[in-house]
């Protein structure tokens, strides 16, 4: 399994120009933290700009298109964002699934659509409250794992799970360690059966409500090998407390 926590920011919708120069403090200070591997996800605009701003850690997208290119008004594809500038795609997020009606179907169309770009792909999945309360937290998570990520030899190695509970994204409130451990446990078990022997390496992040003070307790649990950080990553000072804590 990689060792280096890898710790991922995603601005949403935040960011012009004006935001570049916490990229580059990011940039500068993760230079020195060579234990901890470092990305953002700024919006499509920022791409190209945070890239060259920001040469030391990695940048990536926070969605694509699935397709190749042609009559898709607004959408962007994962080539361009590739020539952008990015490493690697987010798909899934539960923002996505929510606000855009994203299946698990077009979910793992996107990660085909990032790794034949020659990306990584990082796939969200995370219950509601009301699938937490019904007890349905694991086999939701099992299902959107098996529908949303995609398959084929030598894939599960450009590939990054993020387990972001949805009811604890933005709100402050997060699960305890003890069960994202077990959340994570669980999804470790269904990487082994989607992808077999690869899927022991497989990173498994957590996502929601991570903060300077609560990343050390969070990361430490079993089977995190990182954070993917929203309302926290969007100053360098507060993502610079997240990752000195991993
Ligand atoms: P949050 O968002 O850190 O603001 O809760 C996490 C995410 O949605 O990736």
């Amino acid at each position: 399994m990689t060792t280096r926590p890898y710790i991922v920011g995603n601005w949403k919708m935040n960011g012009t120009r004006a935001m570049l120069s916490e990229a580059r403090a990011i940039d500068r200070a993760a230079e020195r933290l060579i234990k901890v591997e470092v990305a953002i996800a700024p919006p499509y605009t920022m791409i190209h700009a945070t890239r060259k701003e920001a040469t030391l850690i990695s940048i990536g997208a926070q969605d694509c298109h699935p397709a190749d290119g042609g009559a898709h008004t607004g959408d962007v594809s994962a080539a361009m964002v590739k020539d952008a500038g990015a490493g690697f795609t987010i798909v899934g997020h539960s923002e996505r699934r929510a606000d855009h009606g994203e299946t698990n179907a077009l979910v793992k169309q996107k990660a085909h659509a990032v790794i034949e770009a020659g990306m990584n792909v990082i796939v969200c999945v995370g219950e509601t409250e009301t699938e937490r309360d019904a007890g349905k937290a694991h086999s939701v998570v099992s299902k959107q794992l098996k529908g949303s990520l995609p398959e084929g030899e030598g894939v599960a190695d450009k590939v990054t799970v993020a387990y972001e509970p949805v009811w604890a994204i933005g709100t402050g409130r997060t699960p305890t360690a003890e069960d994202i451990a077990a959340m994570h446990e669980h999804i470790r078990s269904d990487l082994q059966t989607i992808y077999g022997e690869a899927g022991v390496d497989v990173r498994i992040l957590y996502g929601g409500s991570v903060k300077p003070e609560n990343a050390a307790e969070l990361l430490s649990a079993k089977e995190v090998g990182g954070a993917l950080v929203g309302g926290a990553s969007l100053t360098a000072e507060s993502f610079l407390g997240i990752i000195v804590a991993a």
